[in-house]
C-alpha cells in the first residue's frame, strides 16, 4: 500500500511517503528557528507554522517521490504524544486528505513511530525486539511482541527525558537549542574526564527505569563550582563526560533487558538515537552480548513523516482497524497505544 504520513507533533512538518516497507519520499519543514531564542518550542508559533507549511510539504512529499495523491491508499497521523495544538493541525488536515481521497485513516502514536521507522532501512522487525526510545520528551524501554499492536513498557524515565537532559545541559555550557547535536559536537574534542553521577543504576534501584534530572543538577553546580574558583570550565569536556554519563546508563539498562527477557535483538529510536556515542557505545555492547543493534540511520532519528507513514504502512498491511473519523489529538497518548 502507498500510505501518506502527517506528523505535526512538536515543531517539525513532515510529511512522508511509503510503499510497503520502502521509503519514497520524506518533507520535512521545521519552525525551530522561531522558537530557539525562547530556548524551547512555543506551542502557538508551532500551529501556526504547521498550518502554513501542511500544503506546500505535502506537494513536496508528492513531487520528490513522483506520486499523485489519487494514488494514496490510506493516509497515517501522529494523534499524539505531544503539544495539543500542534497535534490537531495534523490530524484535521490528514483527516480532509482521507475523507476527499476516499482512503482510510490512522492515528497512529508518535513513540512507535520512532520506533517503526527503523524498518525502512533494516527490513521487518524482529518480534519480540525490546526498542528504547530516547527523545525530547521520553526515554523508555519496551518489550516489543509486535508493534502492530503490543507494546510492553518495562521502564521510563521518572524525571527527565534523555534529550531534555542534553538541552538543559546545553544551556548551561551556552550551546544553542536544541542542545543534542551541538553537545554531541562539542563532546568530540574532549575527554570524558569528569565522574558525573550514573542515576538508578544501584543494586536496588528499578532496572529499566532512568533518571537524569540528578545529573543535569550535578552539572550545573560542577560548572558553577569550577567558574567561582576562577577556573577554566572546558566545554568539549564537561560535555563528553556528561554525554558519556547518559550513554553508560542508557546502553547498559538496554542491554540488562535484552539479557533478563531473552531477546537478542534491540532496537534503538528518537532524537537521541541520532547520538553518535550512544550509536558507538550500543554497538560495542551488543556484539559482546552477541544482541543484534538496528538503530536508524541519524536523519530518521528525529521527527519527521516517513516514520509515521512507515507504522501505518504496518498497521495497513497487518489488517488493524483503521481510526474512527471523529479521531482527535491526545496529547499525552499511552506508549502501549500504538493506534487508535
Ligand atoms: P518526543 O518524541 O518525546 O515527543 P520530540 O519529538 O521533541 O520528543 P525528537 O525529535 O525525537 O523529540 O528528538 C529531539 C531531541 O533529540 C532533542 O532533545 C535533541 O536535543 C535530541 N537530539 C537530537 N540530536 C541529538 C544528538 N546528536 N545527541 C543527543 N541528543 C540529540
Ligand atoms: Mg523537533
Ligand atoms: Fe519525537
Amino acid at each position: 500500500p502507498l500510505v501518506l504520513g502527517f506528523e505535526t507533533s512538536c515543531d517539525e512538518t513532515g510529511i512522508g511517503l511509503v510503499r510497503g516497507h520502502t521509503l519514497l519520499s520524506d518533507a520535512l519543514a521545521t519552525s525551530m528557528a522561531e522558537h530557539e531564542r525562547f530556548g524551547g518550542v512555543v506551542p502557538e508559533i508551532a500551529s501556526r507554522a504547521h498550518l502554513e507549511a501542511m500544503v506546500p510539504t505535502v506537494h513536496r512529499a508528492l513531487a520528490d517521490a513522483g506520486a499523485a495523491l489519487s494514488d494514496v491508499d490510506a493516509v497515517a497521523v501522529t494523534s499524539g504524544p505531544g503539544l495539543t495544538g500542534a497535534l490537531l493541525v495534523g490530524v484535521a488536515a490528514a483527516k480532509a486528505y482521507a475523507l476527499a481521497l476516499g482512503v482510510p485513516l490512522y492515528g497512529v502514536n508518535h513513540l512507535a513511530a520512532h520506533v517503526a521507522v527503523d524498518e525502512l532501512e533494516h527490513g521487518r522487525l524482529a518480534e519480540p525486539s525490546i526498542a528504547m526510545l530516547v527523545s525530547g520528551g521520553h526515554s523508555s524501554i519496551l518489550l516489543v511482541p509486535d508493534l502492530s499492536q503490543d507494546v510492553v513498557e518495562l521502564g521510563r524515565t521518572i524525571d527527565d527525558a534523555a534529550g531534555e537532559a542534553f538541552d538543559k545541559v546545553a544551556r548551561v555550557l551556552d550551546l544553542p537549542f536544541p542542545g543534542g547535536p551541538p553537545i554531541d559536537r562539542a563532546a568530540q574534542e574532549g575527554t570524558a574526564s569528569i565522574a558525573f553521577p550514573r542515576g538508578l543504576t544501584g543494586p536496588r534501584d528499578p532496572a529499566y527505569d532512568f533518571s537524569f534530572s540528578g545529573l543535569k543538577t550535578a552539572v550545573a553546580r560542577w560548572v558553577e563550582a569550577q567558574q567561582r574558583d576562577g577556573v577554566h570550565v572546558s566545554v568539549p569536556d564537561v560535555a563528553a563526560s556528561f554525554q558519556e554519563a547518559v550513554v553508560d546508563v542508557l546502553t547498559a539498562k538496554a542491554v540488562r533487558a535484552c539479557r533478563d527477557h531473552g531477546v537478542d535483538h534491540l532496537v534503538i529510536g528518537g532524537g537521541v538515537a541520532a547520538n553518535s556515542r550512544l550509536r558507538a557505545v550500543a554497538q560495542e555492547r551488543c556484539d559482546a552480548a552477541g544482541i543484534v543493534l538496528r538503530v536508524p540511520s541519524r536523519r530518521l532519528c528525529t521527527d519527521n513523516g516517513a516514520m509515521v507513514a512507515a507504522l501505518g504502512s504496518r498497521l495497513v498491511m497487518a489488517g488493524v482497524a483503521p481510526s474512527q473519523p471523529d479521531l482527535g489529538a491526545d496529547s499525552s497518548l499511552p506508549i502501549d497505544v500504538v493506534s487508535r
